[in-house]
């Protein structure tokens, strides 16, 4: 912290020497942003849509991640693959120095979201094949074009800095960033905007979701006949039926805040043979991470006591981990202006007829486009969770999300894929890359800024200071989902769009 805050000094002062107009983003240089943006629309839709058809969930995101190398290679970026041990995490960057800023986001699908766009029945274009029912892919045109916009607009003014593009693998399973973090990838940064789709322009500050820590608990046992001689047994089922049981009886003394779920991945084979291995898998949330790591804490106890119970032993297998995003209100109060700056998109008649026509089916008050921003300020915590909360422990980031989505339709839903590849997602995209890039403009140029959302950072980072739930040594879950891709992705690669695109 302390070092990445002199690096921003330095820039500081070599801000000092530099022309007025380099000083702070101007209206000219946000003009030029938006000229380049809109000049790549059809860039920006191609790369949207490619990874629509593409649908490849967490760690898969080949195809996804070479359309998007090529490109912004080809835009004038270095693009390095495979950070933290992932094929699929991508990084690319543009620049030398300080400041140094990053857009953070992902692209992966979700299984089973496969659907034919713009139909309101469920007609999957493979049926059980993954699809992008959350519109992440909307987010690799507006990442890259507003990465873009900033590097033209550096080259032509001369801005001192870096622009990073991190899309980070596998985030509908909150895999990777608390891995990403821990590689130390963001140790030079000095500001992160997380981008995701939305119903609006919104931001925040404070914490916005949950913290949630994933882990599987698989006990062995010693298998016996189940009726001839269940003595010599060690029932691997009985223990984790009795960890469960102790999970329920802790809920009565849990804060009201607390979420615990689970999911028996292995119950034993047939009921004539003891089992010797069974396998159980937990998410425990909670509004902030200590707190959710001390259930954690209580149900690595509650195992030990099933085995006590039973003679099993046990193995601890940690699956995932999320921080709570916290957002930051000074970067927050920046990224507002720029959605005013820019307004929502013109929606055409059509657009809101089918908007409208949307919500009836699906029963959603009918209530069209969003054609006003939100109300400022705070937004509720959500009781979701999403791994980039790592990167807002080690570094000021503030939640952005444009308006790219029908309101009111629900994502994780095969409704969700309906649209993302429609002209309203298309008018969002570049709406977002336009609001996205003149964001980061203003904190690659205003120190004032960076100085005041990293007083707030350190402020809330002393009161809770960031650890990772990664244990040493364990390796990222790379195979996660392969052999779902495995077994849709030769049908799905018949709808490729074979796109080439270039930005200019
Ligand atoms: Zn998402």
């Amino acid at each position: 912290m302390t070092i990445r805050f002199g690096h921003y000094l330095a820039a500081a002062a070599l801000l000092a020497f530099l022309p007025a107009a380099a000083y702070a983003a101007t209206d000219e240089q946000k003009k030029d942003a938006y000229a380049i943006v809109e000049k790549n629309t059809q860039t920006i839709n191609d790369i949207a849509d490619s990874i629509y058809y593409f649908a490849e969930m967490g760690m898969q995101e080949t195809e996804s991640t070479k359309l998007l190398k090529d490109t912004m290679e080809a835009a004038g970026f270095k693009v390095e693959m495979g950070g933290a041990g992932m094929p699929t995490n991508f990084w690319a960057s543009y620049g030398s120095g300080h400041p140094y800023i990053v857009i953070e986001t992902e692209i992966d699908a979700l299984p089973g979201g496969s659907q034919t766009p713009l139909e309101f029945e469920h007609k999957p274009l493979i049926p059980g094949a993954p699809g992008h029912m959350e519109g992440h892919n909307t987010h690799g045109g507006v990442a890259t074009a507003a990465a873009f916009a900033v590097k033209q607009v550096m080259d032509k003014y001369h801005l001192p800095g870096t622009i990073a593009l991190n899309f980070g693998p596998a985030e509908e399973e909150i895999a990777s960033r608390p891995f990403i973090v821990k590689s130390g990838a963001f140790k030079d940064v000095d500001a992160a905007i997380y981008l995701h789709i939305g119903e609006n322009f919104t931001t925040g500050w404070g914490l916005q979701n949950y913290a949630a820590i994933g882990v599987q608990f698989a006990f062995h046992g010693k298998s016996s006949h189940a009726a001839v001689d269940p003595w010599d047994g060690k029932n691997a089922l009985d223990a984790l039926e009795l960890m469960d049981n102790g999970v329920a009886f802790l809920r009565q003394q849990m804060e009201p805040t607390y979420r615990i779920h689970r999911s028996i991945m292995n119950g034993g084979i047939q009921p004539n043979v003891i089992p010797d291995f069974t396998k159980i898998w937990y998410f425990v949330r909670d509004a902030t991470m200590p707190k959710a790591r001390a259930t954690y804490d209580k149900l690595l106890n509650i195992a030990k006591g099933a085995d006590l119970m039973t003679g099993t032993t046990h193995d601890v297998i940690y699956q995932a981990s999320a921080w709570p995003a916290l957002s930051n209100k000074a970067m927050a109060q920046v990224v507002l202006k720029n959605y005013t700056a820019v307004g929502l998109p013109k929606w055409s008649d059509e657009e809101q007829k089918f908007a409208r026509d949307f919500q009836k089916a699906e029963d959603k008050p009918v209530i069209g486009l969003a054609t006003t921003l939100p109300d400022v300020g705070s937004r509720p915590q959500s009781t979701a969770s999403n791994d980039s909360g790592d990167i807002s422990w080690v570094v000021p980031a503030v939640v952005y999300t444009f308006p790219a989505s029908v309101p009111g339709i629900p994502y994780h839903n095969w409704v969700a894929a309906v649209t993302p590849t429609s002209t309203i997602a298309h008018k969002g995209e570049i709406a977002g890359a336009k609001a996205l890039a003149g964001s980061v403009l203003d904190f690659m140029t205003s120190p004032d800024v960076l100085k005041a959302a990293h007083d707030e950072f350190d402020q809330a980072t002393k009161t809770t200071p960031y650890f990772s739930l990664v244990p040493d040594g364990q390796q990222p879950d790379i195979d996660l989902d392969k052999d779902i891709m495995a077994q849709y992705r030769p049908a799905m690669s018949k709808f490729y769009l074979h796109k080439t695109p270039r930005y200019n």
